[in-house]
């Protein structure tokens, strides 16, 4: 790493984070690595939940899944999105397991010698994303990939209320239970819970636990989480300026007295987005406004005392809350850390060791040749 912007993101705390989520379920865990972990590092991440005691992870596409087993992940791994039945041959080759969530991919997948593939039933209980709508479809498809040889091994559904909404929760609940009462199939994995569920919902039914955001230590009902992330830059410029001067791109920020501004090497290309403009960042003990525009790759902050060059600049941690400023720009956690950038460096800390993660386009490449 030559540029000093980086995310921290400390493994021994996401492990800490799993073995108390799994004390706090009594389930099985299975880690949701979406969007290589959510901006995190799949397979740096994976390490961390495996060790920690994850029973299977997830994934959203094929892609994402063979990037895993590419990695060496042979263990068991389910797809939440939606597959292209053309592709059973290598989710059976990988052994992946995928949803079956609608009449035309069930119908479709028999016709493709599924036998041996991995499935697991989606069902539809009201976020009305993937998953079967009726009782009558989701018979249809389990008896046809049953009949054709599938591995039936999993059923589930998805709350999409269950930070705040515990009637619309067990209602979906209710409908999900009903789901697997009507297939009378011994089912391995049974799941319904994300990570705020994975707190507070009880059930007698599912045997399992799907934790996303919560591995990360954001859960709304707990606050027994370690806080693993965090991101970071550092001055490259200070100066003094005087009244009237304005800062950045459009001239949107004027002086009203000298002022001390300092540079930083990050962007909106690194996914600190231009909404970033009036917040705060931390800096040698003070919290500074971002002013001007944020440009693609530098920002301009307002200092009240001056630092030398290469002083650390907290984007968020333990002083700027990584929900707090998800609140600052009207969004949530998980879509701030999922769009940071591949080009800002990923540092981890694994058994108290600190590891950088070495940006695979900064080693030789004859990708262009002319
Ligand atoms: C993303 C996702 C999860 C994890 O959700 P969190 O809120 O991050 O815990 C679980 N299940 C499905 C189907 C998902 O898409």
């Amino acid at each position: 790493m030559y540029r000093n912007t980086w995310m921290e993101v400390n493994l021994d705390a996401v492990a800490d984070n799993v073995r108390k989520l799994k004390e706090i379920c009594g389930k099985k865990i299975i880690a949701v690595l979406k969007a290589d972990a959510y901006g995190c590092g799949d397979s740096h991440v994976a390490r961390a939940v495996l060790e920690a005691g994850a029973d299977m992870l997830a994934v959203s596409s094929l892609d994402e899944a063979l990037m895993l087993r590419n990695e060496g992940y042979e263990g068991e791994l389910l797809i939440l999105g939606a597959t292209d039945p053309e592709d059973v041959p290598v989710m059976i080759e990988n052994s992946i397991s995928v949803p079956a969530y609608c009449p035309e991919w069930a119908d479709a997948v028999v016709q493709k010698n599924p036998a041996g593939l991995k499935v697991h039933m989606k069902v539809d209980t009201g976020m009305n994303r993937i998953g079967f709508k009726t009782p009558e479809d989701l018979q249809k498809a389990f008896n046809e990939l049953k009949e054709a040889g599938c591995l039936i091994e999993g059923i589930f559904t998805h709350f999409c209320c269950a930070d705040f909404d515990e009637v619309f929760t067990n209602m979906q609940y209710d409908r999900f239970a009903d789901a697997v009462e009507l297939l009378g199939h011994e089912f391995k994995w049974i799941h319904c819970d994300n990570s705020d569920a994975t707190v507070w919902f009880k059930d007698p039914l599912s045997n399992a636990c799907r934790i996303g955001i919560s591995i990360y230590g954001i859960n709304t009902y707990t606050d027994e989480l370690r806080h693993p992330i965090s991101m970071h830059t550092t001055v490259t410029m200070v100066k003094e300026i005087m009244p009237g001067e304005k800062i950045g791109y459009s001239s949107t920020y004027t002086a009203k007295k000298k002022e001390i501004i300092a540079t930083l090497p990050v962007g909106y290309a690194d996914g600190f987005i231009r909404a970033n403009k009036g917040r705060k960042v931390w800096c040698d003990g003070m919290e500074c406004e971002v002013v001007g525009n944020v440009c693609m790759d530098q920002t301009m902050i307002r200092l009240e005392h001056a630092v030398p060059l290469n002083t650390p600049v907290e984007i968020f941690g333990p002083h700027i809350h990584l929900e707090d400023m998800a609140a600052d720009l009207n969004t949530i956690p998980y879509e701030i850390i999922c769009l940071i950038s591949g080009r800002v460096t990923r540092t981890y800390i694994w058994h108290g060791r600190e590891e950088q993660e070495e940006n695979a386009r900064l080693l030789k490449s004859t990708a262009i040749e002319v």
